[in-house]
């Protein structure tokens, strides 16, 4: 059996909470976005990162946490540059901090047609092809060139950026992107860095910036002037494995509908997904993959009640069947722990074969949301 302390037990933490509306959300999955643990996190990464500028990663709705709450409480925290993809999400965020002062760079760049909405919303395009270098120019505004150093995906390449350099243009920041920084053994890092370094040379009055939450813990080399986390604010590991240091944000729980036994042989769920080769006590749990539960993390997921893990057998849309042989004090109603302190979001990802970032912005508008803490 393992267990994890009882301070991390899910009845002080979202349960509590969420009992707070029982009669809203008794039945229902319920999301509480812990905005003092992202505080704790953004805290962590800019002490680690100290002498760079720590930006907030924020696309996908805040990584499906709420941009509007996530950036607010940051920038009450001293975040004053913030990064989403698309277009529409900087339009979005920038509305949510209203007068604040904030520097929102869009991913996505700037296609022709779109110069008009992206200066009305102050926001700077990440230029990452040329076709969005020419349609900013003409604007003759600062330019954040995006460059190629490995990962090919979007990005300028070396030649772009040295006729950039060469014709004069106003570059305040030359950033790039980071493919293996989770695994700080791989060589590709070192390879991108040896790539990265000539190019922002090319620009010596703009800052420089290269890492997301992973590459802040490769060192000192490859945090230059801006470092851009995303996932590790929201409580993933920066090596995509869970990390103490940082505190769960999503806590998701949901409440147990009915406990049974099975008896040996039996099966469980669709297509007898989980056949019982000994007899055993289950509890149905209402959440499922309409929640954001990957299927795919059936077979090592887990709930957890009261600190103590309660193994997934079954995933489907609305019910997750859990082992509950370790917890024989159970009851129907009472709340599971789907992610959180105990159920961490790193764990959860391995079991649905996925990564953290899928996990959190996977999570459906049916998990009712609540915040905790000051959004500022
Ligand atoms: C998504 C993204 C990040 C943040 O990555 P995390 O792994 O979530 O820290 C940083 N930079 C770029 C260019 C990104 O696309």
């Amino acid at each position: 059996m393992t267990r994890r302390p009882a301070t991390l037990a899910i009845g002080m933490h979202g349960a509590a909470h969420c009992a707070m509306q029982p009669a809203m959300t008794a039945a229902e999955t319920c999301l509480t976005i812990d905005l003092d643990a992202l505080a704790a996190n953004y805290a962590t990464l800019r002490k680690e990162a100290a002498g760079a500028e720590t930006a907030a990663v924020v696309k996908a709705d805040g990584y499906g946490l709420g941009a509007a709450q996530v950036a607010r409480r940051l920038h009450a925290e001293g975040c004053r540059s913030f990064f989403v993809a698309r277009l529409s999400e900087g339009e979005a965020l920038r509305r949510a901090l209203g007068e604040r002062d904030a520097v929102i760079r869009v991913l996505d760049g700037v296609l022709p047609g779109q110069e008009d909405r992206t200066i009305i919303s102050d926001l700077t395009p990440v230029l990452s092809t040329p076709q969005h270098v020419e349609t900013w120019r003409r604007t003759g505004r600062l330019m954040t060139l995006h460059v190629e150093t490995g990962m090919n995906r979007i990005a300028l390449s070396g030649e772009d950026l040295s006729a950039l350099a060469a014709a004069n243009a106003p570059v305040d920041l030359v950033m790039s992107h980071l493919g293996c920084a989770a695994d700080p053994h791989d060589p590709r890092n070192g390879r991108q860095l040896e790539r990265f370094q000539p190019l922002r040379a090319l620009f010596p009055k703009a800052r420089a910036s290269l890492s997301a939450s992973a590459g802040v813990y490769l060192g000192g080399g490859y945090r230059f002037d801006m470092v851009r986390p995303g996932i590790s604010l929201y409580g993933g590991g920066p090596r995509d494995v869970p990390d103490s240091r940082f505190r769960a944000v999503a806590i998701m729980d949901a409440p147990i509908l009915q406990i049974r036994d099975v008896a040996a042989g039996e099966a469980i769920g669709y297509g007898a997904m989980f056949a019982a080769k000994h007899a055993m006590r289950v509890a149905v749990v209402g959440a499922g993959y309409a929640d954001g539960v990957l299927r795919t993390s059936h077979a090592s997921g887990a709930g957890w009640i009261g600190g103590v893990r309660a193994p997934f057998l079954v995933v489907s849309m609305d019910m997750i069947v859990i082992d509950i042989g370790d917890c024989p004090d159970a009851q129907a109603g009472e709340r599971v722990e789907l992610l959180g302190p105990s159920a961490q979001l790193d764990d959860l990802a391995v079991a649905a074969g996925s990564v953290a970032h899928e996990i959190l912005t996977r999570i459906s508008p049916r998990a009712a949301r609540t915040y905790k803490g000051e959004v500022a």
